[in-house]
């Protein structure tokens, strides 16, 4: 495969951006060798700038459920550009926006847009402790919310799979108050507000994990969530900004019937823009600024043109056979890899949750970052390589999900089944 421009994009960009990338989860570092620059989108197929043809998981890293360049966004983005790009004054897309988002969730009572999944996280703890008045958070170990400087403990991803515990630069303090709790571990919880209760404001979970690789959570361990931070006092603040409308049009919230007090939102809200949300009830809500007096602000939040690509996509997820269709492209590609490591003698876990799907390579089961942990790395990059070779782009780190789209046709899934076979063999 000739990958030369790419190389030279690379060359180029190491010089003026750190590592060469905007986000590290971009950059091959785990599984080694030079990033692909990429040039053009559409369906389910990714060009590098050399030209050659992906089927593409990465998705923009959840946002592209319907696929890249689809049509009725494509259409929308380019009618509201068309009107001017931002006026730093409200718009009749940001009510429509909110009312969907009210529909697809209607614990979400009020809701406040911001640009980033970062954002909204960052944002949902300060209305936490702008609500109960008090300080410390609880998360899970290999849950990755953002770079906020309190959540970047423990964090996953990007950081497990460089080998970043921690980041460096963040003052202590933030730290001392974010206790960290094993996922799918309810006696570490009750640990925790044992030892500190009344101090708690939150708990903030995945309620699907997909930052380890895709963790599903275990029977009950949600709803034990739910008991203890009521009976406590502190607010239970789902993260969906990978699950929101994916697992479920309603979220993992809908999906597990449970509701928590704050939601944050981001990725397909934004169909592609950056676009992230949070929201709770009315009471909860009222906390905000200019209604309370917890600040939160942005020059381009509920930006017109962002807010046209997210009412599209949301627009398209109305559609009852969607999810339907979603959890049957993920089932044939989950299942078709599961067959064909199997038939290659390989030993692997593969977790899935409608949407979202990770191979561990591991025997598991994989409950939590520790047995995430155990997965052979070096063979999940042999493994990445020889699919990139085939003309698949999986994403480039074992503690990512795989996102199927609505654009990925069954032949497209049998295509890379077939790659994944060709790649076992080398
Ligand atoms: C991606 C992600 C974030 C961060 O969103 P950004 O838009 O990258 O800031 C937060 N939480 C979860 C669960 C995510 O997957």
């Amino acid at each position: 495969m000739n990958t030369a421009r790419s190389a030279e994009l690379y060359a180029q960009a190491q010089k003026l951006i750190p590592g060469g990338v905007n986000s590290p989860a971009r950059s091959w570092r785990s599984v080694g060798g030079k990033p692909l620059f990429f040039a053009r989108g559409s369906g389910s197929r990714l060009w590098d700038v050399d030209g050659n043809e992906f089927i593409d998981y990465v998705g923009s890293w959840g946002p592209l459920i319907l696929g890249h360049a689809h049509p009725r966004v494509l259409a929308a983005v380019q009618e509201a550009a068309s009107r001017g790009t931002s006026y730093g004054a409200p718009t009749e897309s940001e009510v429509r926006m909110a009312a969907l988002v009210h529909e697809f969730m209607p614990g979400i009572e009020m809701v406040r847009f911001v640009n980033s999944g970062t954002e909204a996280t960052m944002s949902a703890l300060r209305l936490a402790r702008a609500h109960t008045g008090r300080h410390m958070i609880v998360k899970f170990d290999g849950g990755y919310h953002g770079h906020d400087d309190a959540l970047l403990v423990k964090a996953g991803s990007g950081a497990a799979a460089h080998g970043i515990p921690d980041s460096a630069g963040i003052h202590p303090g933030y730290a001392a108050s974010t206790l960290v709790a094993p996922y799918n571990n309810l006696n570490a919880v009750e640990r925790l507000f044992a030892e500190n209760r009344g101090k708690i404001a939150a708990v903030i979970v995945e309620p699907v994990a997909g930052n380890m690789g895709v963790v599903q959570p275990e029977k009950g361990f949600l709803n034990g969530l739910r008991d203890i931070t009521r009976k406590d006092g502190a607010l239970l603040v789902f993260d969906e900004v990978m699950t929101g409308f994916r697992v479920h049009p309603g979220g993992a919230q809908a999906l597990y019937s449970i509701k928590p007090d704050v939601t944050c939102l981001g990725k397909i809200v934004g169909g592609g823009f950056p676009v992230g949300a949070y929201g709770a009830s009315r009471e909860i809500m009222q906390n905000v600024a200019p209604l309370g007096a917890m600040y939160q602000a942005g020059t381009l939040s509920g930006n017109p043109v962002a807010m046209a690509a997210g009412i599209a996509t949301l627009e398209a997820l109305k559609d009852p056979g969607v999810h339907t269709r979603l959890a049957h492209v993920t089932d044939r590609l989950a299942d078709g890899l599961a067959k064909a490591f199997s038939d290659a003698g390989a030993t692997v876990t593969v977790n899935r949750v409608c949407g979202m799907f990770t191979v561990f390579f591991t025997a598991g089961p994989v409950t939590d970052m520790e047995t995430a942990g155990r997965s052979d790395r070096q063979r999940f990059s042999e493994f990445f390589h020889a699919m990139v070779g085939e003309g698949v782009y999986p994403p480039p780190s074992q503690f990512e999900a795989w996102f199927p789209s609505l654009a990925h046709t069954d032949a497209d899934i049998d295509t890379t089944v077939a790659a994944a076979r060709r790649a076992l063999r080398k």
